[in-house]
């Protein structure tokens, strides 16, 4: 079965644009993109027009890829301290020159939409309240729109990083899934996955998965976005995985739009606690 991400998307997207709709005014959310990135541009759109639809304000400030570090520090610094703005997004990746660990901790973490931030990775870890990452976020609500259990699970996750691999693994332990993390230096990587009910792989590289790595009748989410001749592909190689897999996502329409899904729920929740309503 499909995991359809875009219209699960759709669905809690008309739930949120509902609880928006009664607030006393609309959350703002401040995007800051630096340079031409066309695949940055894109997100940064996608982002910009779901959270247009839902209600919300969306500002993209585009910012020279020359622009020096103290400008774009100066930019957040400024919205962190404007009380009309209740959420912060620095698209990344930034050109070289930026210091992007730097940047990305001068936002107040009470803005810190994406929940990149130190102190949201942070209460995380210690399974406390606080914005989650969107990416995780969006995959947490996708198995439960489909009401696919986790508990008790083996959920093999590939790739650590901070953004999705390590938030997610701590998100499935914390719905009590058995968490095996692999990365580059994993051995006899496709043992390991093979063990898995649900298999993660945010990963970045196209097709990385085939058929030999996974178990019949897993659950097989692909965070990956490659660009192979001009067209958009996961780290799954669908054709191969989807008759094996019970619920697979595909790329495009799977984990990217539950993201920016995600993005308009943690922009609310900011508002939310920065208002106290
Ligand atoms: P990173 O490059 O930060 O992390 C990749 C991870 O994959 C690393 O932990 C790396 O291991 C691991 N890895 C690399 N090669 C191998 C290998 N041969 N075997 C096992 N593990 C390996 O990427 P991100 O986590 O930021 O993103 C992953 C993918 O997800 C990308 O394609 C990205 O574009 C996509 N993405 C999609 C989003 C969406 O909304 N759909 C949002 C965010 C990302 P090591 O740590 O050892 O280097």
């Amino acid at each position: 079965m499909i995991l359809d991400g875009r219209k699960t998307a759709d669905e809690l997207n008309l739930v949120l644009k509902e609880k928006v709709s009664l607030l006393k005014s609309k959350p703002r959310l401040e995007i800051i993109l630096v340079g031409n990135d066309p695949a940055s541009l894109s997100y940064v759109k996608g982002k910009l027009s779901t959270t247009e639809k839902l209600g919300m304000v969306t500002n993209i400030n585009y910012l020279d890829e020359h622009v020096s570090e103290k400008e774009v520090y100066d930019l957040i610094h400024s919205f962190n301290h404007n009380d009309e703005v209740n959420g912060i997004l620095l698209q990344l990746p930034l050109p070289k020159h930026l210091n992007s660990e730097m940047l990305m901790e001068s936002i107040d973490y009470r803005k810190d939409v994406d929940g990149f931030h130190t102190i949201n990775q942070g209460l995380l870890f210690q399974k406390k309240a606080g914005i989650r990452p969107a990416t995780p976020k969006g995959i947490m609500m996708l198995l439960d729109h489909y009401g696919i259990e986790i508990e008790g699970k083996h959920a093999v996750v590939i790739g650590r990083s901070q953004i999705v691999g390590a938030p997610i693994s701590k998100m499935l332990l914390d719905r009590n899934a058995t968490v095996t993390i692999t990365h580059s230096k994993t051995k006899n990587l496709a043992e390991i996955t093979k063990q898995a009910d649900i298999l993660i792989a945010a990963i970045g590289k196209a097709k990385f998965v085939t058929k030999d790595m996974v178990k019949q009748g897993a659950v097989v989410i692909d965070v990956g976005i490659n660009r192979v001749d001009g067209k958009l592909v996961g780290d799954v190689d669908f054709n191969e995985v989807e008759p094996i897999a019970s619920y697979i996502t595909p790329v495009p329409k799977g984990v990217g739009p539950m993201t920016i899904c995600a993005l308009g729920y943690n922009l609310y929740e900011l508002y939310l606690k920065q208002r106290g309503e």
